[in-house]
């Protein structure tokens, strides 16, 4: 059965690339791999003439929206291999430019879970998918795979892992997923029993009343405030609520 080595080179990390390639690949009914190699995304297809060329053309017709391919290197192979399925394999570090997404918004499926009170992910402030969340920030080093972003800290709980390794969700082969069970979490410091929700519902109203709160999040602090109130430090201004600090524990 015919066999091609392709290197897909560009923003192919923290896309959703990989799960992109295997589904594809289920859908061309391909075998073989595909792995992260830093600088680019290394594909094995083998299929028939018909299949394999119906992939390559998807691949660079369908790409996942965030992902940006700058070039596509194909070569047939000797067929000394049969391979009998096709897999996502750990990434393996190579010299060369690497391209990294930047975050992503959180996309509108997210959001619609976010608000929907039987979602388990309902509220959850640091929800993400293949095609959102947090990306260079989190970063510690290339390729981008969980234990080297800060959400190596945060292990997955067992519904989140389930999402991770299944090729038909959402959260397949994402790496920051996480859930209100296993994820970051936020809280008031100095009150650390407000957390969560409860932590967000006070901030918004520390805001509200004039007060200025500092918000670490994945990415590092912002400072917020109310910028339509402009006597927040004007002496003659009523008494204001004293600023607070919301915080995650995400890393230090
Ligand atoms: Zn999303
Ligand atoms: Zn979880």
């Amino acid at each position: 059965m015919p066999l091609y080595h392709t290197k897909v080179y560009g923003i192919v990390q923290g896309v959703g690339f990989r799960p992109f390639v295997a589904r594809l690949a289920a859908r061309f009914r391909i075998t073989g791999s595909v792995c992260n190699k830093g600088p680019y995304v290394e594909i094995f297809a083998q299929g028939t003439e018909a299949n394999t060329a119906g992939f390559f053309t998807a691949l660079e017709a369908e790409p996942p929206e965030r992902s940006a391919i700058l070039k596509v290197d194909t070569e047939p192979m000797a067929e000394t291999k049969t391979y009998p399925q096709f897999d996502i394999i750990e990434s393996a570090k190579e010299r060369g430019d690497i391209f990294v997404s930047p975050d992503i918004a959180t996309c509108d499926q997210c959001r619609a879970e976010l608000f929907d009170p039987k979602d388990r992910r309902y509220l959850h402030p640091f929800i993400n998918c293949t095609a959102c969340g947090p990306r260079l920030t989190i970063l510690d080093s290339m390729p981008y795979d969980r234990e080297r972003t800060s959400m190596g800290e945060f292990p997955m709980c067992e519904d989140c892992h389930e999402e991770y390794v299944s090729p038909e969700t959402r959260r397949y082969d994402a790496q920051p997923v996480c859930c209100n069970t296993c994820g970051p979490e936020v809280y008031l410091i100095g009150e650390e029993d407000v957390r969560g929700a409860a932590a967000i519902t006070r901030t918004r109203q520390t805001i509200a009343d004039g007060g200025i709160v500092a918000i670490k999040g994945i990415g590092g602090f912002h400072l917020c405030c109310d910028a339509s109130n402009d006597c927040c430090h004007c002496p003659s201004a009523p008494a204001q609520a004293p600023a607070r600090q919301t915080v995650c524990n995400h890393g230090p």
